[in-house]
């Protein structure tokens, strides 16, 4: 407990001096987003099975064919969303440890302060707006 303190501190000096109500806010929106994306997951991964099944459905009939080349963007349309579900998922642990370990709300790349309002949009961001421009 004393220890986490101590490195709040040393962080305070180069980040925003937060309190315990803000990483909770922030975390409370990572988590809720969290959920979201589960979600989102689950849809992906059943539509994928569906175009799975059309699509062995179609390769049983050659007269489908036509149809394949539909199923195969739509696979491509939903393994893209998966992607990008998963991805986004991955930033959000990411930022949920950040949070843990007190380094939430301040740039991995320059280590000056994210912003609220940029987090507020975006809290996995773990880019201040300058960087993310810069690495775009
Ligand atoms: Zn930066």
């Amino acid at each position: 407990m004393l220890a986490n303190r101590g490195k709040t501190v040393e962080m305070g000096t180069r980040g925003p001096r937060w309190d315990r109500v803000q990483f909770a806010h922030f975390e409370r929106a990572l988590l809720a987003r969290r959920v979201e994306l589960d979600a989102q997951f689950g849809i992906t991964q059943a539509e994928l099975e569906g175009v799975r099944q059309a699509r062995a459905d179609a390769s049983a009939d050659d007269e489908h064919d036509p149809e394949g080349s539909t199923l195969s963007s739509d696979w491509s349309r939903i393994q893209g969303l998966e992607e990008n579900i998963s991805r986004q998922r991955l930033a959000i642990d990411a930022a949920l440890q950040r949070i843990d370990d007190g380094s939430y709300g301040i740039c991995v790349r320059c280590g000056k302060p994210v912003g609220i309002e940029r987090l507020e949009a975006r809290p996995a961001s773990e880019l201040c707006i300058v960087c993310a421009r810069a690495l775009e």
